[in-house]
């Protein structure tokens, strides 16, 4: 037996290869898998719960029946921040805060997005605590849905603008920010998404080891799958999506 976790998926209508990659993934947790913890950028955006997106149908469908069988939780990243009860009611995720700690087959484990242990850019900060302020939430939640799009798709290309001028240091964690938030949590583990850069880490706090996993972004060939077994065992995988498709259908031989 064993836990799932994925992170920063960016489902959106533009790649219906990484949705059909996840819907495979979906199908293949219900057998063998405990729980599924999706620790944020699902969506590559999110502009409200009532949003009608046609791709969105089988994604619902396909969370509805995991979730039937096993907890299947979601964490907010900074794309799918906006996702609301009525989305968790419609697939029946369990919303969790970031950050949240887990029991882990017995062991604690700390789970973040990981934008918010950026340290180094604080303009990226002062921007997310002004759109994650729940006024300004709900604000935009009121508008009509295809100002509510205009607005996302203007947010989306700022944010291109934004990164291609920032340092990598800027855009990746900061190690004394995830270190001092395990050691505020009282954790020598933890997981994140976020900066899209899979692996695994470990440093020697004075004297407590303390390790972290980082899951990876998806793309059309492959996606990023951190699997915790109950023996303790972790492995970060490769999702290759072509391959989880045959596994669901046999290819036709051609005429
Ligand atoms: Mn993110």
């Amino acid at each position: 037996m064993s836990t799932w976790f994925i992170s920063d998926l960016h489902l959106s209508a533009d790649h219906p290869a990484i949705t059909a990659g996840f819907l495979a993934l979906l199908q293949q947790a219900q057998s063998g898998v405990d729980a599924l913890y999706i620790l944020g950028d699902l969506f590559d955006y999110w502009i409200g719960d009532d949003d009608p997106a046609p791709h969105l149908t089988p994604i619902i469908q396909g969370l509805r029946e995991l979730s039937a069988r096993i907890p299947c939780y979601f964490m907010a990243g900074n794309r799918d921040f906006l996702v609301g009860t009525a989305f968790c009611k419609k697939t029946g995720l369990i919303l969790l805060p970031d950050p949240t700690v887990i029991d882990l087959y017995g062991t604690k484990m700390l789970l973040v997005h990981g934008d918010s242990l950026c340290t180094d850019d604080a303009e990226y900060l002062a921007y997310r605590a002004k759109v994650r302020d729940p006024k300004t939430m709900r604000r935009f939640l009121r508008l009509p849905l295809w100002i509510r799009r205009l607005i996302a798709s203007w947010m989306r290309a700022a944010s291109k603008k934004r990164i291609a001028g920032k340092s990598a240091m800027q855009l990746t964690t900061n190690e004394n920010a995830l270190l001092t938030l395990m050691r505020e949590h009282h954790v020598t583990a933890l997981i994140h998404g976020h900066i899209h850069q899979a692996g695994i880490h470990r440093v020697d706090d004075h004297g407590v080891m303390r390790e972290w996993f980082v899951l990876g972004d998806w793309s059309d060939q492959a996606g990023c799958l951190l699997k915790c077994a109950k023996t303790g065992e972790k492995v970060l995988e490769d999702w290759e999506l072509a391959k989880q498709w045959q596994k669901l259908k046999p290819i036709e031989p051609l005429e």
